[in-house]
């Protein structure tokens, strides 16, 4: 383990946040303060704001705090990839010791660093922030993520249930986690694929500062899907499952139709005893079809292997590297 005081890289992804920013970079500015008084963490240690393709003045917001203070760094995405893949971007752009992922909003109270610092001078490699209270989200999300989670676990997903993506990793466990190559990111999932010695630390979950939630609906639901076909094969066997009861179905039917045609006088049944079935097969193969189809199309981006993100501009003050557009 490192004899030196480690440094901290803490990696904060902002989409149209220009409402909470200057909240947010106070807040993990005096956590910095205090962690470095403390001796805890040194002196270079920095913040990664990522500007996920925001349509607000986030990018001004950053560009000024990078300018201003040494130890922010400001990241321009060319555009919206999304919170996983700027999370992603920030993560690759770390060189530090330790590296914490937060949000924008400080739903994730920026506190709980600290202890999870100290879990890692307990020689874990990756702390994971788990939300003990969802009290201050809706009844709605409450009830969708934790049976979400739930659901990960059935299909034999290894999740920390209630844990997103605010944790901590040392230097070792994120170089083993880039080394997944996958495009369809749900780092929650890889980062239990890493391993290593890992510890939770719990907190409350709090509204957000400002500004409204990036993450409708919509946008939900893709994430809830891309992380099932992403990690788990369970609903491709559930196909054949579904294809074996449907077949012993329609067996069912031929008996009965030849039944009917042999012992009965009702010579020629109904065509709805034929459409029947024939509907009913056909929908399940769609459905089938259409399964499956979602993992070729998973097969289809990985075989692509295009990148997943792109910097239009970084700023820092110690050496400017900017090659904006
Ligand atoms: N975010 C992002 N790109 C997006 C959507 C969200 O970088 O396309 C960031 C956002 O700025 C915030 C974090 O991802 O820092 C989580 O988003 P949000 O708080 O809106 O999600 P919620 O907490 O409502 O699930
Ligand atoms: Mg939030």
């Amino acid at each position: 383990m490192t004899i030196q005081t480690p440094s901290l890289a803490i990696v904060v992804p902002c989409y149209n946040e220009e409402e909470v920013f200057p909240k947010t970079l106070a807040s993990l500015q005096n956590l910095l303060d205090k962690l470095e008084r403390e001796n805890k963490i040194s002196n270079s240690s920095k913040i990664y704001f990522v500007d996920d393709g925001s349509k607000d003045s986030t990018w001004s917001l950053l560009k000024l705090a990078a300018e201003e203070y040494p130890n922010v760094v400001a990241i321009k995405l060319s555009r919206n990839k999304g919170h996983q893949n700027a999370l992603y971007a920030g993560l690759c752009t770390t060189e530090e010791d330790l590296i914490v992922s937060i949000d924008a909003d400080l739903q994730d109270d920026p506190a709980n660093i600290e202890h999870m610092v100290d879990e890692f001078y307990q020689g874990n490699d990756v702390v994971y922030g788990v939300r003990s209270e969802r009290t201050t989200d809706t009844f709605f999300k409450r009830f969708t993520a934790e049976g979400y989670y739930h659901l990960m676990r059935k299909m034999g997903v290894d999740l920390i249930f209630n844990h997103a993506d605010f944790r901590l990793m040392s230097r070792r466990a994120l170089d083993a986690l880039l080394q997944y190559e996958e495009s369809n990111l749900f780092l929650r999932g890889i980062v239990r694929e890493v391993g290593f010695p890992s510890a939770v630390v719990e907190y409350e979950r709090q509204a957000r500062e400002a500004g409204e939630s990036k993450y409708p609906l919509r946008k939900m639901l893709s994430f809830a899907w891309n992380g099932i076909t992403a990690f788990s094969a369970v609903p491709l066997r559930a196909i054949t499952v579904i294809g074996l009861l449907s077949s012993l179905f329609s067996l069912f039917i031929i008996a009965w139709v030849l039944v009917t045609r042999l012992f009965t006088d009702d010579a020629i049944p109904g065509w709805a005893s034929i459409l029947l079935p024939l509907l009913f097969i056909g929908s399940v193969q769609l459905l089938c079809l259409g399964v499956i189809g979602e993992y070729i199309s998973k097969l289809y981006t990985e075989s692509k292997r295009r990148p997943k993100y792109h910097i239009s501009n970084i700023i820092r003050k110690a050496d400017d590297v900017s090659n904006e557009q």
